[in-house]
């Protein structure tokens, strides 16, 4: 083989951050990607749909022995591999697939290939890219039972002994969490991103991982030396001396900040002149609470409550929410938890009744809209969380705030729902601070009327970037697009803070702009009183912050709007802030 003249440069989403160097090892799966299909006759159908059955319990037990196995560390994300768990025996693949092979007479190798390309359409069409992403879920379960209908051996990584890098097509939370540590580096996939189960136990194992790279599989070759750069989402391929050089510099002070930052991370984010500011981390599921307390979290920012209303008939009811929110905040007490109404749009209903499709789910009917269309549903959330507040501090977020209409209707429900809470003998709290999301251009444009009627805004920058700049946030071929440092996004935060400030309602910030340390002069120069995030990374925001002098970037940011477009506003950032961010950025 000759080697490449020059080194080759990737670019994917950051699925978990770090850097690694060292030698790629590919995994290599082939044999379930050609399916055939082939009819088979009315006396086979019985045969062939034991055969179907045997294959998915063979998968069934395979995944049960993999979370019975889990290590301590990932314990907490068991709920990822129960769910895959659940979708074993769903109606949506695992009955899919009986029918089809019922009704179609065809073997059932085809008729599962069938039932995911269905599911996943289903997924496709959800607006929310949490659960849009879920389709991913649905593949690794699909794979794992086509592998065993197929009768191909599963690739086993943790029989892999040598240090390397992964490079894989893809690869499953199960198979992610078999990882060890201590053999490998780091991996990349063709495939995922980063709201992906994959690249959240990654970060648990604060292992660097690259996703979505797309053709990683076909441009390396097994024992390339590759570089990755998880801080950037991005994979070198050969590279040449001088990146080598820089890369293994990066690396060392990128460890030595983090052992630093993880030393201090219990300590409150100070700035260098004194100002205060709350890191918080952001929460899917009650059992993240402990990764939160772990890595120095000053309390719960967003509590995304979707999960329970996933992969079942029904909508939980009162009690189990109730439960739930009153574990969360009874573990984090007397510390905040901010727990964001459910964010879902009618699509939610997968498992229940379908709705009807709509041209664009993202304008669509989700989250505050979807909740008022079904008042009962709403209550009932309303109403545990309510109860929950009785054991502790909690804030109500709404998601997709886009008038004060919605906020009056909300406030009414939460009244109508003391009042029964009241008649009821429940102990409830009705004192809870109320926040709405500012994730829609028009809220932060009538913020100032919004400001009469909440506690706090807390802006939620993934959904505000995605519809002021008008990019699918999950779009690979706009993602280029895609940047918080948009002067049009900055002079909204601008617009927002300044409101919040001039109103005395707190201003908060919870999408992912909050977790990059180069956004940090200007978030804190805009006054944001408190920043949540993947818990991963809050003890780098909080050392960073320590490093930065509030006053200064005050001053700063008033220049910042000025700027004509992202790029010039990073390069600004740069030529002020330099080494003090680049390099651990
Ligand atoms: C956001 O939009 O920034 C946000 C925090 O909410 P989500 O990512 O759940 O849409
Ligand atoms: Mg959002």
């Amino acid at each position: 083989m000759t080697p490449r003249e020059r080194e080759i440069i990737l670019n994917g989403i950051s699925g978990s951050p770090g850097i690694c160097i060292g030698k790629a090892y590919l995994v290599d799966r082939e044999g379930v990607d050609v399916i055939e299909k082939y009819y088979i006759s009315e006396d086979k159908v019985k045969s062939e749909i034991s055969r179907f059955k045997n294959a998915a319990k063979k998968a069934k037990n395979e995944l049960s022995q993999v979370i019975e196995g889990l290590p301590e560390d990932l314990k907490q994300h068991s709920y990822i591999l129960e769910t895959h768990m659940l979708l074993h025996k769903d109606k949506m693949l695992y009955g899919k697939a009986i029918e089809i092979i019922e009704s179609e007479k065809v073997n059932a190798e085809w008729a599962l290939k069938e039932a995911t390309s269905r599911a996943k359409a289903m997924f496709a069409n959800i607006s929310d890219p949490y659960l849009r992403s879920r389709s991913a879920d649905v593949e690794h379960v699909s794979d794992c039972i086509m592998r065993n209908l197929v009768g191909v051996q599963d690739f086993n990584i943790s029989n892999i002994d040598k240090r390397v890098i992964l490079v894989a097509h893809n690869l499953s939370p199960a198979e992610t969490s078999q990882i060890q540590l201590e053999r490998i580096k780091g991996f990349i996939t063709n495939r995922g991103g980063k709201a992906s189960h994959t690249s959240i136990i990654a970060r648990t194992l604060e292992i660097p991982a690259v996703l979505g790279l797309e053709n990683a599989t076909e441009v390396i070759k097994n024992d390339d030396i590759i570089i990755v750069d998880g801080n950037r989402g991005m994979v070198i391929v050969d590279p040449d001396e001088e990146t080598l050089f820089r890369y293994e510099n990066l690396s060392k002070k990128y460890e030595a900040d983090k052992a630093d930052a993880v030393r201090t991370s219990d300590q409150p984010a100070e700035s260098s002149d004194g100002f205060l500011m709350g890191i918080m981390g952001n929460i899917e599921q009650p059992e993240e609470i402990v990764t939160v307390r772990d890595h120095g979290g000053d309390g719960i920012g967003l509590f995304r409550t979707e999960f329970l209303y996933l992969n079942r008939p029904q909508y939980p009811d009162e009690e189990e929410l109730f439960e739930q929110y009153k574990e969360v905040v009874e573990l984090i007490t007397p510390k905040p938890v901010t727990i964001r109404t459910l964010d879902i749009n009618g699509d939610k209903e997968i498992s229940a009744v379908p709705t009807p499709d709509e041209a664009n789910p993202a304008l669509g009917l989700r989250a505050i809209r979807f909740c008022l269309k079904k008042p009962d549903i709403f209550k009932t959330q309303l109403r545990a969380i309510l109860r929950a507040a009785a054991h502790g501090y909690i804030r109500l977020l709404l998601p997709m705030i886009s008038g004060c209409e919605e906020i009056h209707r909300t406030i009414e429900l939460l009244d109508e729902a003391a009042e029964e809470l009241e008649r009821e003998n429940h102990a409830y709290n009705r004192e809870i601070e109320i926040g709405a999301m500012i994730e829609v251009p028009s809220s932060a444009l009538i913020a100032d009327a919004l400001a009469e009627l909440v506690d706090f805004f807390s802006i939620g920058t993934n959904d505000l970037v995605q519809y002021t700049l008008a990019i699918d946030r999950v779009n690979r071929h706009v993602a280029y697009l895609y940047n918080p440092l948009h002067p049009a996004v900055i002079r909204l935060l601008k617009m927002v803070a300044d409101t919040a400030h001039r109103k005395n309602v707190k201003v908060y910030m919870c999408g992912e702009m909050a977790a990059e340390i180069i956004n940090l002069p200007v978030l804190m120069g805009l006054g944001f009183e408190e920043l949540s995030m993947a818990p991963q990374s809050i003890p780098m925001i909080k050392n960073m912050i320590r490093k930065i002098d509030a006053a200064g970037a005050r001053d700063f940011v008033k220049k910042i709007c000025n700027q004509k477009s992202a790029v010039d506003t990073m390069q600004f950032i740069e030529d002020t802030y330099g080494n003090l961010l680049t390099e651990t950025a």
